[in-house]
């Protein structure tokens, strides 16, 4: 069998991006309306920085207005609470993003829960969560929602497809389930108590592994011929590796995403566009 097809998320989201722009462009001059992202961050995580670093950057490269709004670790909740209460009154913002995991005793749930749903651009806030599972338009979170999109784009028709989604976080692995669901998928949902979880995998046409543990999906996990995402990023001595032993597993799959170069060029790409959404539903 031949080897697997690589995914090329890098091209992937520069195409969407591109799109995006040319969107935002139209946008302005036809309506003078210009999409923007308020993200707060909280505190100096080291990863957090880099990130906030690099949507602020990609927000202002496709034409839309982005603020950052930095906060020292010890600050109190009621503080960033208030913070968001201004962020949502202000209809010249459209989208706002607390960036994760915020720093001990923030309550996160009552953080998510105090952002504006229509401004919920990260899909976390558990009305936008019931919408997608209930199959009513809502922002969905980014990393599994380009996922979606670099599948239906290798594959076409996902409809009848067997899927597992290994990992079950609320960022990730449950919206990717709907995800896959609402294409008609039949799917499985795989977790740190699964039984049997190697032979789960191999029953699986499309596989998306968000776990977080080093190359521990292997070749003889896959079926022949399956599209294998792998969201996971870890830190290795050997450098960036994902959940997914590429090595192996591209001799079996018939499509896989590299690590790094797959769905991590996509989360930011899908970020803009849930701005551009959210900018769009709210001047209509
Ligand atoms: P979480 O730690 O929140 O969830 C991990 C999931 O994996 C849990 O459901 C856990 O099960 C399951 N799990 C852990 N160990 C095992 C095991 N040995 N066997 C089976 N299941 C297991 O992680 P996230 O969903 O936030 O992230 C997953 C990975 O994706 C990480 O590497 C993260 O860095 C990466 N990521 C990448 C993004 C990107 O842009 N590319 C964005 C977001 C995340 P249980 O629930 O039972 O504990």
């Amino acid at each position: 069998m031949a080897e697997a097809q690589i995914i090329d998320g890098k091209a992937f989201a520069a195409r969407l991006r591109e799109k995006i722009g040319s969107e935002v462009a139209a946008l302005k001059q036809d309506h003078g309306l210009v999409p923007s992202l308020s993200v707060v961050l909280v505190g100096d995580d080291e990863a957090s920085q880099v990130y906030v670093r690099n949507k602020g950057k990609q927000t202002e490269a496709a034409g839309m207005i982005s603020a950052t709004h930095r906060l020292a670790a010890d600050t109190p909740e009621g503080e960033l609470l208030d913070l968001i209460g201004t962020l949502n009154a202000d209809k010249t913002i459209h989208g706002i993003l607390v960036q994760l995991p915020l720093p001990d005793p923030i309550d996160e749930a009552k953080v998510i829960a105090a952002i504006d749903p229509a401004k919920d651009v990260d899909g976390f806030h558990t009305t936008n969560v019931g919408r997608l599972w209930t199959g009513l338009d809502a922002p969905v979170p980014c990393t599994p929602y380009g996922c979606l999109l670099m599948l239906k784009e290798t594959l076409g028709e996902l409809k009848g497809k067997r899927a597992l989604v290994l990992g079950r976080s609320n960022i990730v692995g449950k919206p990717m389930a709907a995800l896959l669901l609402a294409e008609h998928c039949t799917v499985t949902i795989a977790h740190s108590r699964t039984e049997d979880l190697a032979e789960r995998c191999r029953e699986a046409d499309i596989l998306v592994a968000a776990v977080g543990r080093a190359e521990m999906v292997r070749g003889d996990w896959i079926k022949p011929g399956a599209a294998v995402i792998d969201v996971g990023i870890n830190r290795t001595n050997d450098g960036l590796v994902g959940d997914v032993d590429f090595d192996s597993v591209k001799e079996i799959a018939g499509h896989i995403t590299p690590v790094p170069g797959g769905v991590g060029p996509l989360t930011v790409t899908m970020l803009l566009y849930n701005t551009l959404k959210a900018a769009k539903a709210q001047e209509a």
